[in-house]
């Protein structure tokens, strides 16, 4: 069997996936800070690793997939301040876009994750991790601050293929008179008495990048098969999660590092203070989610990808001749092993090979009339669609979609070029309406 073979970013080579135990698999992916609504950038990494997720089950691997929430952290501390002239109801905060989260993922049609650990639930063990790496030599305490050195660590750089060099003048402005090198990180912050959690080195809270080497080593063991996440993770949270981990063990932490692209708007990357920012459920109330999660999956996850309102119309509108093609169709479950050269086969080496959506897809395009003229092709490509893509292929209830003054005016327009029989102007704008995502029933006149 060919193996699904994934881009390694420590070596920027695709590897084969392979377990060292009896078909068992360890996923760590990173999750998110629930201080906010989740953006497309999330909906795009969550789906990316949930079609891998999908795929490594349905060729009968035995996957165990943790996914975290960065539940504590300043940007929930500044929230609750604001919202509560209190940095201590950041619990609040956390579990409302945690809610929003869930809700996001099961919209886009994501598997739960075996574990979704929260670092409010994780601290004895973060403790004792920073603790051992005390002990071994690559963490000092200052002030009641824990710091790890770089310098304990020789191999520090290399995920991300940086020269520390070039990373110390980088860091220079934020050089703090506590640390050894500017470039060693907190694992531990010190809070006055009495605030947040008891430690050996007196009241505070966990750094960032320490809570995802303790909860992976907690949930998944000490060496992860595949650690997945955003790229934008790379430098610095990987490259120190990394030096944390690796520094306490001779086996390796991670065997296989998954990155997937941003999505950026106009080449800018998406952000709020651009006004270039699109929430998950900003799109929702104008798409399917699961046209959402079609678009997505047109594009191969390495690639950054340019988000248009105008392609995702687009998108949905072939999402939703999709469902139309396979609809009445019965799903069939498909063999992990096809027979070589068939079309089951060609769709799923695309998705073996560093999850090649867009070839797979072009395989779907290029066969279609085949597949759906064979009730049992038909049947198997819907499972595989609907199993390892995750996309439902339901028809899509016809929903309220939030009406813009750009669509009122539009809708407003196309009432008045009926009402003048101008059918030509009419049939242009109801056009337009659907490249925009919606659709437009006439009643008579
Ligand atoms: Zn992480």
């Amino acid at each position: 069997m060919i193996h699904v073979r994934l881009t390694n970013s420590m070596t920027k080579q695709k590897q084969p996936i392979e377990s060292l135990d009896d078909k068992k698999i360890a996923l760590y992916v990173c999750g998110i800070t629930p201080y906010d609504a989740p953006h497309l950038g999330h909906g795009r990494c969550y789906v990316t690793f949930d079609l891998l997720y999908r795929l490594l089950i349905f060729l009968g691997y035995n996957v165990t997939y943790c996914r975290n929430f960065t539940d504590i952290d300043d940007k929930l501390l500044n929230k609750s301040e604001k919202e509560f002239g209190t940095p201590f109801k950041f619990e609040v905060i956390a579990q409302r876009y945690i809610d929003i989260f869930e809700q996001d993922m099961r919209l886009l049609n994501c598997k739960k994750p075996t574990y979704e650990p929260r670092v409010t639930e994780t601290i004895p063990e973060i403790i004792a991790f920073v603790q051992s790496l005390v002990d071994a030599g690559n963490a000092y305490a200052i002030e009641g601050d824990v710091y790890f050195s770089i310098d304990s660590f020789p191999a520090y750089g290399k995920l991300s293929h940086r020269k520390l060099d070039g990373l110390c003048a980088g860091a220079r402005v934020a050089i703090s008179d506590k640390k050894r090198n500017p470039l060693d990180f907190a694992l531990w912050k010190s809070e006055p008495e009495g605030h947040y959690y008891k430690s050996p080195w007196g009241y505070g809270r966990p750094g960032w990048h320490i809570e995802c080497s303790a909860m992976a080593k907690k949930f998944l063991g000490s060496t992860i098969d595949i650690h997945g996440g955003g790229m934008d993770l790379i430098f610095p949270h990987h490259e120190n999660e990394l030096a944390q981990s690796q520094a306490l063990q001779a086996e390796p932490f991670v065997r296989l590092w998954a990155h997937n692209a941003f999505v950026q708007i106009e080449k800018e990357k998406m952000s709020k203070s651009l006004g270039n920012f699109f929430s998950l459920d900003d799109i929702f109330r104008q798409f399917y989610p699961q046209a959402v999660r079609f678009y997505f999956l047109q594009h191969q996850y390495r690639n950054p990808l340019d988000f248009s309102l105008h392609d995702l119309a687009s998108a949905q509108q072939s999402y939703k001749k999709l469902v139309k093609q396979f609809t009445g169709v019965n799903s069939l479950r498909c063999h992990p092993e096809p027979v070589s050269g068939s079309i089951i086969a060609e769709m799923l080496d695309f998705l073996k090979d560093d999850l090649n959506t867009p070839g797979m897809f072009g395989v779907l395009y290029k066969h279609l009339d085949t597949i759906v003229a064979d009730s049992v092709l038909a049947g198997q490509v819907k499972y595989l669609l609907q199993e390892i893509l995750g996309l439902t292929l339901e028809p899509l209830l016809e929903k309220e979609l939030e009406i813009t003054p750009e669509i009122e005016a539009l809708l407003a327009e196309r009432q008045k070029a009926r009402a003048e029989k101008n059918w030509a102007l009419s049939d242009e704008l109801r056009d337009k309406l659907n490249q925009l995502g919606y659709e437009v029933q006439d009643k008579k006149l």
